[in-house]
């Protein structure tokens, strides 16, 4: 009996084994296809300030599968990753980013800081900022239109060469974020050493702010980027409670649904054009 029970348990194992690497395999083939098949879309998430005002932008990746649906990005963000299809995909989001900003310019559409979110393994290639250089040219768009968002973890692969070549970045007018702040291998002393603007306090704290959650890691974040001299944002902040008590903790930046959800791009220009 037990014996049945546990060769049912090792079939019911790798069958669960298999459906995963059944999933990867069809995320893998689906991403390689994504682009061309105009699979891939990018919605905004509004960024606010104390006083309510949009003070900038999240692009967060889309990508929906024929038959999977909408995929989220953090389940295909790493099989990119482990597969070098991140290149191609990090690819379409900066040009798509960079063509969207270009024409709201054109448009006479005011619009803010536009935040992209940047994996590590972008910023390894020895081209990146060359590349970025080209094609900021090419769209006639302004570094000082763009945050980048990269995480602290990503950064300790080669702290040497993300210092560079964030420097070279910033030097191009792009503001620097470190995103799921606190998440991470947090150091004062790596972080005193990187060029960073903004620090973002990740979700999972926020939430920690509801009915008496911890608040120690907020107060601490807040310390930090006080003492460094750089500005803070708070995400996934769904609860006016959390609002008030972020601002409170003096963090004066928030994104999230209480404020808005990641829009699509037609929502997000009907929100520009509102005063
Ligand atoms: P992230 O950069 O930390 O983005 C914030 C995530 O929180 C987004 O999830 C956003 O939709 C979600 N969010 C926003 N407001 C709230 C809220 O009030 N509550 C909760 N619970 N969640 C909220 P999303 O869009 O699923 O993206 C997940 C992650 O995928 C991102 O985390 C980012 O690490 C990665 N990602 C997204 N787009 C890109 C991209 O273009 N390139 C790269 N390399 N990574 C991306
Ligand atoms: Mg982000
Ligand atoms: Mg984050
Ligand atoms: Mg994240």
């Amino acid at each position: 009996q037990a014996k049945r029970a546990g060769r049912g348990g090792v079939q019911f194992y790798r069958h669960a084994l298999q459906d995963e690497a059944h999933a990867r395999l069809q995320i893998e083939d689906g991403l390689r296809q994504a682009a061309e098949r105009d699979e891939l879309d990018l919605h905004y998430q509004p960024q606010f300030d104390a006083a309510e005002r949009l003070i900038g932008a999240e692009a967060l990746l889309r990508w929906q599968h024929p038959e999977m649906g909408q995929v989220p990005p953090d389940l295909f963000i790493p099989v990119a990753e482990e597969t070098g299809l991140i290149h191609g995909v990090g690819n379409w989001v900066l040009e798509h980013a960079l063509m969207q900003l270009s024409q709201w310019q054109a448009g006479n559409l005011q619009p803010p800081r536009l935040a992209l979110n940047l994996s590590p393994w972008q910023l390894a290639r020895p081209d990146f900022v060359d590349q970025f250089q080209a094609r900021l040219r090419r769209h006639g768009v302004d570094g000082h239109a763009l945050t980048l968002e990269v995480t602290e973890s990503g950064l300790l692969r080669d702290l040497p060469d993300a210092i560079t070549k964030l420097g070279a970045l910033r030097r191009l007018g792009m503001r620097i974020a470190l995103d799921d702040f606190g998440t991470g291998y947090s150091s004062l002393a790596y972080l005193r050493d990187l060029p960073v603007d903004e620090l973002k306090i990740d979700k999972s704290f926020v939430k920690e702010l509801l009915a008496g959650g911890d608040r120690t890691l907020i107060e601490n974040i807040v310390d930090i980027a006080r003492n460094m001299e750089l500005d803070v944002i708070a995400e996934g902040v769904e609860h006016p409670e959390q609002r008030e008590q972020l601002l409170a903790l003096g963090c004066t930046r928030f994104q999230g649904f209480l404020f808005s959800a990641p829009l699509t791009h037609e929502q997000f220009v009907a929100r520009l054009h509102r005063p």
